[in-house]
C-alpha cells in the first residue's frame, strides 16, 4: 500500500507532482458532482495523492471517510484529514477517532493529515472534546501508539504562524524584518506572529515532526518568499521531512477575503490592489486567479524547495488547470474544464454564506450583500420591506443567525 512520502522522496522527475485537496459538500447533487469533478481530475492530471477534508467540529466525519474511500477505490491515493474533535453525540472521541482510522484502514487508505482542527461554525474558539486529544500533536502520537506504520502522516505547517499565535501590532514600526516580512494589514491594523511565538510554533512543529509526521503541508499563502523562508526555518530546527506548499486558488473576490482575514494571511500590495480593481468582474478574478498562481507556482518550482504542488481546489478545476496550462505541465486542460455545477460544491459544516446567496433570516428572506471579517458576520439586505426611499433595509447578522437558501 503507498504511502505518500515514498513518492515525494522518490520523485526526481522534471515536472513537478501534482496533489489536489477537495472538501465534502453539503448536498447529495453535491457530492455526486464532486464524485465527478474528482474523477475528471483525476485523468487530466494523475494527481499523486488527492486530500479529503474533515469537516469542522467533526460536522462531516462520515462523509469525509465515504469520500476518502470513494477516492481509493476509484484510482485516487487519498490522503484523509482528521480532526481530534468528536465524531457524533455521546461517543468516546478516542475510541470514535479510532474506528475511523480502523474503517479507512479497513478501506485501502494509508494515509492521514493528523490536525487539531477549527471551531464548528458559529464558535471562534477551538475546545477539546471531554476524554479527547488537545491538539494534533496528541493525535500523531495515537496514531504511531494503535497503528504503528500502518500509515503514513502528514501534519499542518504555517509559515505566517498560526492564526492563534498571530496579534494585532500597537506600532509596527517596532517589527523585526522577519516579522515584518511576514506581517499582514486589515482595515487599517497590523497583524503579526512575533519572534518569541514564532519560535514557539516551530519546536511544536518539531515536536509534531518527532512524534512521526513524515511529512508538512502548508496553510495557504501568496508570497513564495514566505515559504522558502519557511523551509529554511525549518531546516535550521532540525525538521527534515518533505514541505508540502499549500497553493489556495483565487477564484473569487468574496471567498479570497473571507479566507484570507480568517486566516490572517499576508496578501502583498500589489495583490491586494489588483484584487481591489477587479473585483466587480468575477470573469477577471478567476483570469488573474490563473497568472498569479502561474507566476507563484513557477517560483515555487524554480526555488528547488518542493517536489509537488499541493492545490486547495475549493472543489472546482478552472483556475487549477489554467495554472497549470499557463506554466506547461499540461497542455491545455482547461478544455475538459466543467463548472456548471460549481453551485452545488458548498461545504458541508459551513455556515457561512457567500455575497450574492439568498439566506433565510428571523426577519425574513434576504440577500447577503457583504461579508464584514473573519467574524462570518453578514450584511443581509431584506426582502420583506421597502423603505420610503426606495433602499430595502438591512441587517447585520452573526454566524449561526442566518442560513443559505438551496
Ligand atoms: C494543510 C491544512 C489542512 C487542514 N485541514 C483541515 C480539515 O480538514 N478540517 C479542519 O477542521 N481544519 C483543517 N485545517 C485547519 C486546522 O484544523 C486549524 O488551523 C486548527 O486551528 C489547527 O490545527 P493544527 O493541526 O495545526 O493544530 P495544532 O498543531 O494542534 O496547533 C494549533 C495551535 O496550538 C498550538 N499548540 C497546540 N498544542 C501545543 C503544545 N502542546 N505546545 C505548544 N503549542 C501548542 C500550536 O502552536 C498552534 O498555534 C487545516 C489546516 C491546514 C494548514
Amino acid at each position: 500500500m503507498t504511502k505518500i512520502i515514498d513518492i515525494l522522496t522518490n520523485h526526481d522527475g522534471d515536472k513537478p507532482l501534482i496533489s489536489l485537496e477537495y472538501f465534502p459538500p453539503r448536498s447529495d447533487v453535491g457530492v455526486q458532482n464532486l464524485h465527478s469533478r474528482m474523477d475528471r481530475m483525476k485523468n487530466v492530471l494523475s494527481p499523486a495523492f488527492t486530500d479529503m477534508t474533515w469537516g469542522a467540529g467533526g460536522s462531516t466525519a462520515e462523509l469525509s471517510l465515504d469520500l476518502a474511500l470513494h477516492a481509493q477505490n476509484t484510482g485516487h491515493l487519498a490522503n484523509l484529514h482528521m480532526t481530534c474533535t468528536n465524531l457524533g453525540e455521546n461517543v468516546d472521541p478516542k475510541e470514535a477517532i479510532y474506528k475511523a482510522l480502523q474503517k479507512a484502514k479497513d478501506g485501502g487508505i494509508r494515509n492521514i493529515v493528523a490536525l487539531r482542527g477549527d471551531p464548528p461554525a458559529g464558535e471562534t474558539e477551538w475546545k477539546a472534546a471531554e476524554g479527547g486529544f488537545n491538539c494534533a500533536l496528541d493525535l500523531v502520537k495515537f496514531i504511531r501508539e494503535k497503528f504503528g506504520d500502518d500509515f503514513g502522516i502528514s501534519v499542518a505547517g504555517y509559515p505566517e504562524g498560526h492564526p492563534n499565535a498571530i496579534t494585532e501590532i500597537a506600532d509596527p514600526s517596532t517589527l523585526t524584518p522577519e516579522e515584518l516580512a511576514r506581517s499582514s494589514h486589515f482595515d487599517g491594523k497590523t497583524y503579526c506572529c512575533l519572534e518569541a511565538d514564532y519560535k514557539k510554533e516551530m519546536d511544536y512543529l518539531k515536536q509534531k515532526v518527532d512524534a512521526g509526521a513524515d511529512f508538512i503541508i502548508t496553510q495557504m499563502f501568496f508570497d513564495v518568499t514566505i515559504f522558502t523562508t519557511f523551509v529554511a526555518d525549518c531546516r535550521k530546527w532540525g525538521i527534515q521531512c518533505p514541505i508540502v506548499p499549500g497553493i489556495m486558488c483565487i477564484n473569487a473576490y468574496a471567498g479570497f477575503r473571507k479566507m484570507t482575514q480568517f486566516c490572517k494571511t499576508r496578501v502583498p500590495q500589489s495583490l491586494d490592489e489588483k484584487m481591489e480593481a477587479i473585483k466587480d468582474d468575477a470573469e477577471a478574478v478567476k483570469e488573474f486567479g490563473v497568472t498569479f498562481g502561474a507566476e507563484m507556482c513557477q517560483g515555487l518550482i524554480d526555488s528547488k524547495t518542493t517536489p509537488v504542488l499541493h492545490f486547495y481546489t475549493l472543489n472546482l478545476e478552472k483556475v487549477v488547470y489554467g495554472i497549470l496550462d499557463k506554466m506547461g505541465v499540461t497542455q491545455n486542460a482547461l478544455a475538459a474544464a466543467d463548472e456548471a455545477d460549481a453551485h452545488s460544491q458548498i461545504a458541508k459544516g459551513s455556515a457561512w454564506a457567500r455575497v450574492g446567496d439568498k439566506v433565510s433570516t428571523q426577519y425574513g428572506e434576504g440577500v447577503v450583500v457583504e461579508q464584514i471579517a473573519s467574524t462570518g458576520v453578514a450584511k443581509i439586505e431584506l426582502n420583506k420591506w421597502i423603505m420610503a426611499g426606495g433602499q430595502k433595509p438591512v441587517a447585520y447578522l452573526q454566524k449561526g443567525q442566518y442560513t443559505k437558501i438551496f
